[in-house]
């Protein structure tokens, strides 16, 4: 999640307070983590007896946080009666069970679902279904993808391609396909809407820039245009403009393109509602959608790619069945299946993910927690409002911005201002100081860099993404934790 960490903070040791056991693992951490022993609920206990807090739940993933009780005995259950069997050759229980959940939300926008082991595997899944698509419906020149600069869709190569974040793809740029993948810009109104601009003309803006995009690769070379409903993790937790999605639907279909949207961590139940687009109204449902995160919510590895009746109906009046798999968790026969029981609207997948997932799904329905995720979210956002941008808070000069929904909130700031107070970092990055210093005080918090500028030059932003069973007293006591810190780390950063 930490994408662009320097090398110079490399060093520092994420909580230097316990000694550390040697690692045979190539960790994705500069410094070397220390290790969870237990966890449960929100809260996590290291190998040096501290516990910690999670106001993140990982990476937006675990939304009841660990060890619910539903979820443990229902993954127990699951590998006394089928641990595992192939998909290529048999279905299981759970995996049909929570395909129809699937297939049934979104309002009867969607017809089928196939299971991947997780967000960046279905995005894959993705730009190979709306490759195959155009393959069966005989439009074979379709290629083109069109996504959004400070974009994040993935860590495999096809996905890195498709997203645009320089520092993630740094290292792998040469190896990168750039024919088939084509960037605009972001829909990020505080940062890049003109100050003379009104909220419409920059949606218009945005919207022409798609128009001729399709028009300068060629209409009918345009596979989709593909964004995160709510932008994650290169910019934290950016809604769009008005307006914004059925604008650039109405351009997809204009030229007779998919409309695609990432919700792998913007949906199932993050934002408050089951799928992040049914915030903004409009009649967005995408051709196309990708769900993960919060879909497992760390209970298992799986990922799911939610489909539209077009699309649905162009392959089953074609091949029939999904040229994509993976050995745990897809299978070739899903809309074959489909055809033959026209209940069975799923690829099989691994049967203890899927019966985590379920349990998990099941959870959020029966405890309400959406509407507690709506509550609390409200809660934490007026305290984080209140108190930030308080006169009395050192920060308040700092902050550029807080916003989210439900569960997720994302705090930016900027240092920029000639009228705030001057602080230096020495090198480092503001947003990591923050993220190690709360750790120190037992707080998991999740930082950003390179939030502010389309190269990811600049820019911090802290993250926060609580479990949406979260109480009033633990949103109390991560927000003074995130304040305490915050104030701290600046109080060392003054300069005179
Ligand atoms: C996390 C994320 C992914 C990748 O998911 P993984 O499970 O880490 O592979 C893709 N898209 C978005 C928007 C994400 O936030």
């Amino acid at each position: 999640m930490a994408p662009a960490l320097l090398e110079t903070e490399a060093a520092e040791g994420f909580a230097t307070k316990a000694p550390l056991k040697p690692t045979a693992i190539l960790h994705r951490t500069p410094w070397k983590p220390l290790v969870a022993t237990s966890a449960e609920g929100s809260y996590v206990t290291l190998e040096d007896g501290r516990t910690l807090l999670d106001a993140v739940g990982g990476a937006a993933v675990a939304c009841i946080g660990n060890g619910h009780p539903e979820v443990v005995q229902a993954i127990k259950a699951q590998v006394d009666k089928v641990s595992y069997v192939y998909n290529m050759q048999l279905s299981n229980e759970p995996a049909e069970e929570l395909a129809r959940l699937l297939v049934n939300s979104g309002g009867g926008g969607f017809e089928l679902c196939g299971f991947v082991s997780g967000g960046s595997e279905a995005m894959e899944g993705v730009i190979k279904l709306g490759r195959q698509y155009y393959y069966e419906t005989k439009q074979p020149q379709r290629k083109n993808f069109i996504a959004r600069q400070l974009s994040f869709h993935g860590n495999t190569l096809g996905t890195l391609s498709l997203a645009f974040h320089k520092a993630r793809r740094a290292p792998y740029e040469t190896i990168l396909d750039h024919e088939n993948f084509h960037h605009v810009s972001p829909a990020y109104a505080k940062r890049f809407k003109k100050p003379e601009e009104t909220e419409e003309q920059y949606v218009e803006r945005l919207r022409q820039e798609l128009e001729d995009k399709f028009l300068e690769l060629g209409p009918d070379t345009v596979i989709g245009f593909v964004a995160e409903t709510v932008v994650g993790a290169t910019t934290g937790v950016v809604p769009p403009p008005k307006g914004y999605f059925k604008a650039m639907k109405s351009v997809c279909e204009k030229y007779g393109a998919l409309f695609i949207l990432d919700e792998v961590m913007s949906g199932m139940g993050r934002l408050g509602t089951l799928h992040a687009w049914e915030q903004f109204g409009d009649n967005i449902c995408p051709d196309i959608q990708a769900v993960a995160k919060g879909l497992g919510g760390g209970y298992a590895s799986i990922g799911a790619i939610l489909m539209s009746k077009k699309v649905a109906d162009g392959i089953r009046d074609s091949a029939g069945f999904w040229k994509h798999g993976h050995t745990y968790q897809v299978c070739h026969q899903l809309i074959q299946t489909a055809l033959v029981h026209p209940l069975i609207a799923t690829q099989q997948a691994h049967p203890l993910a899927c019966a985590a997932s379920l349990a998990v799904q099941k959870v959020i329905a029966n405890e309400n927690l959406l509407a507690n995720a709506r509550t609390q979210g409200a809660y934490l956002s007026s305290l984080l409002h209140e108190r930030l941008l308080s006169p009395n808070c050192i920060a308040a000069p700092y902050i550029f911005d807080i916003r989210g929904a439900g569960c997720w909130w994302g705090i930016e700031f900027d240092f920029e201002s000639p009228s705030a107070p001057k602080v230096g970092f020495k090198g480092k990055s503001f947003a990591v100081l923050v993220q190690q210093r709360a750790l120190d005080k037992d707080l998991i918090i999740m930082g950003m860099t390179g939030t502010a500028a389309l190269d990811g030059s600049k820019g911090d932003a802290i993250l926060l993404s609580p479990a949406y069973n979260i109480t009033k007293e633990q949103i109390d006591r991560i927000v003074d934790g995130f304040l305490e810190t915050v104030e701290e780390v600046l109080r060392e950063s003054f300069i005179q």
